[in-house]
């Protein structure tokens, strides 16, 4: 148990991370361990402060400071636990709720190794598909754990898994420098989330909804209808895990030959074609943008 008493000491014990820990996860475990709510040991560590999540977004020196003292740990290795140093544009591509994925194998380890709970930094990144520590596909958080499946057994699009992890590879290569590219892989994701219309639904009558991707995916448009509000370009966080793969595979696709881009444009309408001018005209422009490593 901790105190007011101990409220300018360090904490007697550290629970050693693990590996791409996130820094709420890792301070959650500690108010587990010494038998606290998380809004009170948040409290403890910083007067006025309720939310530990907040933390992984916002963290000024002085909590830094703080942070360092009272963890008995390395300022800079604090902040690298965050998403602060997240480049410009690639922070929308974080989740900022619950983690949607998570890697079943490195969970258990996690269990084994008296850290159960703990949630690294890339189960909340939006364009991960496989676990960078283990190199398992990662599972949709709310399937059952004991099915043992992964991503690549419950997504409608595991039959372009390979293309899949090809478009995880090019958004970590961008990610860390990599200046080889002559579109920005981050702002082609929100490109080929634009919505639009296609002239003529099932039916031959109605303007049917549809998306950029459906162009490279038919089955995309279909799948995406019942929908169709939580699949937005300007929300590419918030696309459904299951629909991951097909969104990764098109960006692979497009990076490979940007020719399909054309091909894309000319599917859209109206506003839908506006936006996807706009957003590839972006992803152009954003290529050509040096980068930080996050
Ligand atoms: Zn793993």
């Amino acid at each position: 148990m901790i105190d007011d008493d101990d409220a300018h000491r360090p904490l007697p014990v550290v629970l050693k991370p693990v590996d791409d820990e996130l820094l709420s996860s890792w301070l959650a475990r500690h108010a587990t361990y010494y038998g606290i709510s998380g809004p009170f040991f948040a409290n403890w560590l910083m007067p006025g402060t309720r939310n530990l999540s907040l933390l992984d977004y916002r963290l000024g020196l002085a909590q830094v400071a703080r942070l360092s003292e009272k963890l008995r740990c390395d300022p800079l290795a604090l902040i690298a636990m965050t998403f602060i140093d997240t480049p410009a544009g690639c922070a929308e591509l974080i989740c900022r709720n619950r983690a949607p994925q998570i890697c079943r194998p490195c969970a258990d380890r996690h269990a084994r190794d008296g850290a159960s709970g703990a949630v690294p930094k890339h189960w909340r990144k939006a364009w991960r598909v496989t676990c960078p520590a283990c190199g398992a596909p990662l599972s949709d958080t709310s399937e059952r754990p004991d099915t043992g499946e992964t991503l690549r057994d419950t997504s409608p699009f595991a039959d372009v898994w390979k293309e899949a992890v090809a478009g995880e590879t090019i958004v970590e290569r961008f990610l860390h420098g990599d200046n080889s590219f002559d579109y920005s892989p981050i702002a082609l994701m929100r490109a080929l989330l634009v919505h639009t219309w296609r002239p003529c639904g099932a039916n031959g009558r109605d303007p049917a909804a549809g998306w950029a991707l459906g162009t490279i995916f038919p089955e995309f448009d279909n799948l995406a209808r019942p929908i169709k509000r939580r699949i937005n370009h300007a929300a590419v966080a918030a696309l459904p895990i299951s629909f991951r793969p097909a969104l990764l595979a098109g960006l692979s696709r497009a990076i490979a030959n940007p020719a399909i881009l054309n091909a894309v444009r000319d599917e859209t309408i109206l506003r839908g074609r506006r936006a996807f001018e706009r957003l590839c005209e972006t992803a152009r422009l954003d290529a050509q943008i040096p980068r930080e490593s996050h």
